[in-house]
Order: structure tokens, then C-alpha cells, then sequence
């Protein structure tokens, strides 16, 4: 206990005193800094924490950049050749008179932060076209992209090419224009949104946002938050008028987001597309939650999630930020999956670990939880942002990104067009979960692309106090302004998310104070962070570690984050084995088959399950799950690990087979019981398993049977309680 003198306190306040006046100056110090280098809310919004660097300023490494560099080879840097028949001469955004709707946008939207990230002339090239195009096609009233037919064009199998005026696919365009602004400054942009926004001023009280079809009004989060950005660079405030409206048509997210659970079926049948104008029946919109089946389009729920927070940023109302905690909570509990993502076939289908996951939720759940992240610093955001991307996405598109799934599910152990687990099967003729270009639904041949470069481009944020941040770990380098104009550049070295160490070597052009912000991950406990060797003990608030102090020339930090194993208990009672940011899922051998059906999803990769699938974990080693799976960390010289072949890692334990389980029409739908309690322990048939990292796999089975099942349940990986009077006369 310490005792305080009347001397001790004195000295106490004098310390108080000169901290507070030191915050102070620091705090002036940062404000010149903050509107000089990179671009921060304007008021009356909010000042965010964290803020996007210049495109060009992140340079991914290592296996990430052999990542980006596939993209360019594959699909990403050639799919005006691979699908001309949309994204070609005669699109819409290109003055043409073919599709005119969002899959122009969507591939550019992606194609463009790859071409700056990469600083690759070639597919710069590829971009400008649609960029000129549209700056220079803007009509006088301010309307912006395809010009609309004067009467209804013919429909042309395969392509979108009516609903010309549509709001939705416009807001594709704004987010690319940010981002071309953002790489080059090219102050057309800055004209050009500003005309469109006042057209947007005019014409959304006559012809609101779901005036063509019901997207607009469910996605205009992305509208929304290019009319911030343009605020925050010219400070016009019609701007805020218009983020109003636009506000008020959209789609009633946080209402919905905070419904009381009720258990019943809303006014039914309550089907994705239904209430779709504005204004909203609000008797309909009081019912509406997120556990409703098929209530809720898979996709607009992804992009929906951040609308909140965009709103957030001018109305400071705390319930956007409940709304998104508790639709977060939501979407795992009635739909979740262990890789992060929900089964939503379209609508949202629950639990099933059968149900698909379409690539564009994926996309647009990555894109949300980055906007999400910056504008409120909440680390929750960047921990499944980091799962969805080291587990989900990797294995959606092939290593070479030439082909992809329209779906992925958590247990898949054959890939055919016989296939019948998901809602759209009929429509899309078994191709769902299938690799190719054109299978299941051509949205996400477009929409696939953004994923990547994005999440490099937040691997690095400028801190609202002058410093800079890495919330999400993966090999990169960055180079920015921080403190009082220094230049530093941070080289990340780490085979995170296989290794639990990840090193930076800090190089400036001169000394000077600034902070360097680290994310400690909820899943790690007893994280250590060194700077030159040496355990740094400072401030960790908030999951994050803000290392402030001068900075020199070649200053070293590391950051060990300790990961263990745990059980996570998904659909049906099954189980999962996580480690870190990885979930990790049976090893299955692959057999491919090369299909062509001669239809308009041209040829596909059919895949068979070579070796064993049909196994359970047995109770016994869930409950001592530490020592149960032995960790081996192979030897990897850090080139693209997402394959069987490269993976850096895996787990070896064992499984108890189950007969029983077979595939029905080439689903591994689970057996109606889980193994025979019957069976003396020495006599159950146990069997060597290897599991290896979700994103490494193609076929797997991640939610797996429990064997002899005693009435347990994990969560986060504790046990929350068992019948302890559980007697197993048979051991
Ligand atoms: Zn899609």
C-alpha cells in the first residue's frame, strides 16, 4: 500500500499537471499534423480514429503479393477477354450499348486498387478507359453513367442492360472514383462528384433511392459514404443535406439490426425482395431480425452491416454502434459458420454447414468490416475481418485466380453439379459450388476482385494522432507521413497467420516522436510486444498497443502473439477446431475433373474426394483439446501457402470414422446418430486424421460429429458446462 504525505500528493499533482499540459500540446501538435496529411472527418462528423493512406502507399509482400500478382495473370487482369460479352467495348460504362448495370463497376472496383497497389502500367491501362469514359460522359443535369435507352432495349440473354438509371450500380462507381482520386488526385473527380451529388440533391425526393429496383435502397451505405468523403474534401454542406436523405431512404438497418428477437415469422411470406419502396411499412420493418430465414439477401446483408456506422459519423447516436454489435452476434448465432462468414444462398438459409456462401458476401463483408474498423477503431471488426480473410477467401477462387465458386460451405467433400444443397440449385442448374468462371451466378465473377487489394490497402492506417497503426497483420510494407512530417517507411516480415510472431523494422528520414499503434487479437492471451529486444509495458487500451516514443532509424519491434487450440461448437451440437485467427478443417485428397456441358457456364472443375472423409472427433479429446491435436509447423520459405501441397501447418490427432455417414447426392448431410456409446473406450476405431487450415482446402469437413456426445457445449472455446454426474460405465 502506498502512503501518501502531504509531499508524496504535491508531487503527485505537479506530475498531473505537467502530463495534462504535455497531452495538450501533443494533442495541438497532432491537429496541424492531421489535416495536413491525410484526410479526417470534417466536422460536424466525427473524428475517426484510424485513416486510409494514399493507394500506392501499401505494398504487400511475400506470399501476399504473389497473391495480387496472380490476380493480374488470372481472372482480375483479364476478364475483359475471358467475359467480353459484359465487361467489354459494349458496355454501358464504356458508352456502349450491351450491359449497363453493376458487373462493369464491380470488376473495376477491384482492378483498380490491384493495378495502383501493383503500380502496373498494363492494368492501369485497362482501367483508364472506364475512368475517362465516365468523367467525360456526365450530363448536364449531372446524371452520371450509362446513357438510358428511350424505350426498353431487347433482352439479351446473359446481360443486364436495362434499368440504366438505376441508383445501385452508380454507387459501384462512386466507390471507384474514390479510389482513383485517392491514388492520383485527379481533381476531375472532385467536379464530377459534385455535380452528381446535386443531381442526387434534386432527384432523390422525386425518384428515391428504390425507384428502378430494390438495391439502391438496401446498399445506400455505399452512397452514403462517398458523399462523407466529398464532404471532408470540400466542406460543402448540401452534401449533408443530401447524406440525410439518403440516410432516411435506405433500408432501416439499425431498426432491423435492433429488433427484439420474437421467434415468429414476419408478415409472411417475407421474402428478400419484399418491402422494397420507400417508405417502409414500418409494421413490417418492427417485425424484421436477422434470424429469419430467407427474409434477408446474403449480399445486401454484407454490404448492409456498415450502413450504421456510415451514419454513425454524422448522427453520433450509440444505437448504430449496438445495431451492428448485436447483428454481428446475430449472424453467427443463426447463420454463422466457422470460417467467419453466414450460409446465405441468396437469402439467408441458417446454420447448415451445407449452406453456401456466395463469393460477394464474402467481398462486401470484408469491405464493410474495413469501413467499419476505420471509422471506430473497435478491434472486434478487425478480428473477423482477419478470419474471413485467412479462412474464407483464400479458398473461394483458385490458386492461379483462373476459376471460383459462386458458393463455398464449411463441410464439402464433393464439388459436381449433382450437388443439391443450396436454394438456387434448380435455377443455376447444379453449378453452384462448382469452380469455374461462369457457374452458379455471374455476379461474383466480378465482384471476386476487390477482396484482395482492399484488404492490403488497410493492412496500414494513419492514426487521428499523427502516428500509424498495422490492425491487421500480413508481410507488407507501408510508407506515409507521420509526427511532425517525418517520413517513414515499416517493413512487416511474418508468417502470421501460421506463425504467432510479426516483425516491423521501422526506417525514418529523421528522428521524432510519434505513435505506432499494434492490434492485440482477442484470441490471444499474454501477447508480448519487444522494441529492440526489449518487453515494452506501456499503454494497451482497447486491444490495441500504442507504442509511443522517438523513433529512430532501424528501430525493431516485434510482437508474439501466443495462439492455442480450441473447440468452437457450431449447427447441430458439431465442432470445430480453431487456432488463432485459423480454423482448421480435415485434410481430404482431391480428384478433378474438367466438365463442359456446352451451356452458358461453359466448362467447370468437378471435384472428387480421394481419401477418407466420414470422421468424428471423439468427446474426450474435445474436453482435452490442448493435448489432443499435436501442432506441427512445417517447413514453408514463406511462398503461397493456401494449398495442400504449401501448407505451413497442421494439426495431427485422430478421428473416430462413422460408417454411416454417406453422401447424399454428394452432400455430407450428417447422420441422424453421431457413433455407438455402446463401444468399450479400448475398443472404439480410432484413426490417425490430419486437419490443415481451412483456406488451404478445397474439399473438407469443418463442423464435425462429436463421438459419444456428452451433453456439452463450447463456446469461444470454453467449456460452459456438462452433466457432471455423467457416469461412462463403458470406459
Ligand atoms: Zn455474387
Amino acid at each position: 500500500m502506498i502512503k501518501f504525505t502531504k509531499y508524496a500528493l504535491v508531487l503527485l499533482l505537479v506530475f498531473f499537471a505537467t502530463s495534462c499540459n504535455q497531452e495538450k500540446k501533443i494533442q495541438n501538435k497532432n491537429l496541424e499534423i492531421k489535416t495536413s496529411h491525410y484526410i479526417q472527418n470534417r466536422a460536424p462528423l466525427i473524428e475517426k480514429p484510424y485513416l486510409e493512406l494514399p493507394l500506392g502507399a501499401i505494398k504487400p509482400q511475400g506470399w501476399l503479393k504473389e497473391q495480387l500478382v496472380s490476380m493480374k495473370t488470372g481472372m482480375t487482369g483479364h476478364l475483359d477477354e475471358i467475359y467480353p460479352e459484359v465487361v467489354g467495348k459494349r458496355n454501358g460504362w464504356l458508352g456502349g450499348d450491351g450491359d449497363g448495370w453493376e458487373r462493369g463497376p464491380y470488376w473495376i472496383d477491384g482492378l483498380l486498387p490491384l493495378a495502383y497497389i501493383l503500380d502496373d502500367e498494363e492494368l492501369k491501362s485497362k482501367v483508364q478507359p472506364w475512368i475517362e469514359w465516365t468523367l467525360n460522359n456526365q450530363q448536364k443535369d449531372g446524371y452520371l453513367g450509362p446513357i438510358p435507352f428511350e424505350t426498353p432495349p431487347e433482352a439479351e440473354e446473359g446481360l443486364q442492360r436495362g434499368q440504366r438509371k438505376d441508383w445501385w450500380p452508380k454507387m459501384v462507381m462512386l466507390k471507384i472514383l474514390q479510389q482513383y482520386y485517392n491514388a492520383t488526385e485527379d481533381q476531375r473527380v472532385i467536379t464530377v462528384l459534385t455535380n452528381y451529388f446535386e443531381y442526387q440533391l434534386k432527384e432523390l425526393p422525386k425518384t428515391p433511392l428504390d425507384h428502378d429496383t430494390f438495391w439502391a435502397n438496401r446498399r445506400g451505405g455505399d452512397n452514403l459514404q462517398v458523399v462523407y468523403w466529398l464532404y471532408n474534401i470540400t466542406g460543402d454542406s448540401n452534401l449533408l443535406k443530401l447524406s440525410e436523405i439518403i440516410a432516411e431512404q435506405t433500408f432501416p438497418w439499425t431498426k432491423v439490426f435492433l429488433n427484439e428477437e420474437n421467434y415468429n415469422n414476419a408478415f409472411s411470406p417475407w421474402h428478400y425482395f419484399k418491402m422494397k419502396t420507400y417508405p417502409f411499412d414500418q409494421n413490417e420493418i418492427d417485425v424484421l431480425t436477422v434470424s429469419q430465414l430467407g427474409g434477408m439477401h446474403c449480399v445486401n446483408f454484407a454490404q448492409g452491416l456498415k450502413q450504421p456506422l456510415v451514419y454513425y459519423q454524422q448522427s453520433k447516436d450509440e444505437k448504430h454502434i449496438q445495431a451492428t454489435k448485436k447483428a454481428l452476434k446475430d449472424i453467427k448465432h443463426y447463420h454463422g459458420q466457422p470460417q467467419g462468414m453466414y450460409g446465405g444462398d441468396e437469402g439467408l438459409h441458417g446454420k447448415d454447414p451445407l449452406k453456401g456462401v456466395e463469393f460477394c458476401s464474402i467481398s462486401e463483408s470484408m469491405f464493410s468490416l474495413e469501413t467499419m474498423l476505420s471509422i471506430t477503431g473497435d478491434m472486434e471488426y478487425a478480428d473477423l475481418l482477419e478470419k474471413i480473410t485467412y479462412n474464407a477467401l483464400p479458398t473461394q477462387a483458385s490458386d492461379d485466380f483462373t476459376s471460383r465458386q459462386y458458393f463455398q460451405a464449411a463441410n464439402q467433400v464433393e464439388l459436381s453439379d449433382r450437388g443439391g444443397a443450396s436454394y438456387q440449385t434448380v435455377d443455376h442448374h447444379g453449378t453452384d459450388f462448382v469452380f469455374g468462371e461462369l457457374t452458379g451466378y455471374p455476379c461474383c465473377t466480378t465482384n471476386m476482385h476487390q477482396s484482395w487489394p482492399k484488404y492490403v490497402q488497410n493492412l496500414w492506417y494513419a492514426t487521428a494522432d499523427g502516428g500509424v497503426a498495422a490492425l491487421l497483420y500480413a508481410p507488407s510494407t507501408v510508407t506515409m507521413k507521420v509526427g511532425n512530417g517525418i517520413t517513414a517507411t515499416i517493413t512487416e516480415t511474418t508468417g502470421f497467420p501460421f506463425r504467432d510472431e510479426v516483425d516491423f523494422i521501422m526506417n525514418v528520414d529523421k528522428e521524432g516522436e510519434f505513435p505506432f499503434h499494434l492490434r492485440i487479437p482477442n484470441w490471444t492471451k499474454n501477447a508480448v510486444v519487444t522494441v529492440n529486444g526489449e518487453n515494452w509495458n506501456g499503454n494497451q487500451e482497447n486491444s490495441v498497443a500504442k507504442i509511443n516514443r522517438t523513433w529512430k532509424d532501424g528501430d525493431k519491434v516485434k510482437i508474439k502473439m501466443p495462439m492455442s487450440l480450441k473447440v468452437s461448437q457450431w449447427y447441430d451440437f458439431a465442432v470445430s477446431v480453431e487456432r488463432g485467427p485459423l480454423v482448421y478443417a480435415l485434410k481430404i485428397e482431391e480428384d478433378i475433373k474438367t466438365k463442359d456441358r456446352g451451356d452458358k457456364y461453359k466448362a467447370f472443375q468437378e471435384i472428387f474426394p480421394k481419401s477418407k472423409w466420414n470422421y468424428s472427433l471423439y468427446f474426450e479429446d474435445l474436453e482435452n483439446i490442448a493435448s489432443s491435436f499435436e501442432v506441427e509447423e512445417l517447413d514453408w520459405d514463406g511462398s503461397y501457402p493456401w494449398n495442400l501441397e504449401n501448407t505451413p501447418i497442421q494439426l495431427k490427432g485422430r478421428g473416430v470414422p462413422l460408417p454411416e455417414w454417406k453422401l447424399a447426392n454428394g452432400l455430407p448431410t450428417f447422420p441422424g446418430w453421431w457413433g455407438n456409446r455402446r463401444v468399450k473406450k479400448k475398443d472404439i476405431p480410432f484413426e490417425n486424421i490430419t486437419l490443415v487450415p481451412y483456406g488451404a482446402t478445397t474439399l473438407r469437413i469443418t463442423e464435425f460429429p462429436v463421438y459419444d456426445m456428452r451433453w456439452v457445449s463450447w463456446e469461444e472455446g470454453k467449456r460452459l458446462g456438462g452433466r457432471e454426474e455423467y457416469e461412462d460405465q463403458y470406459n
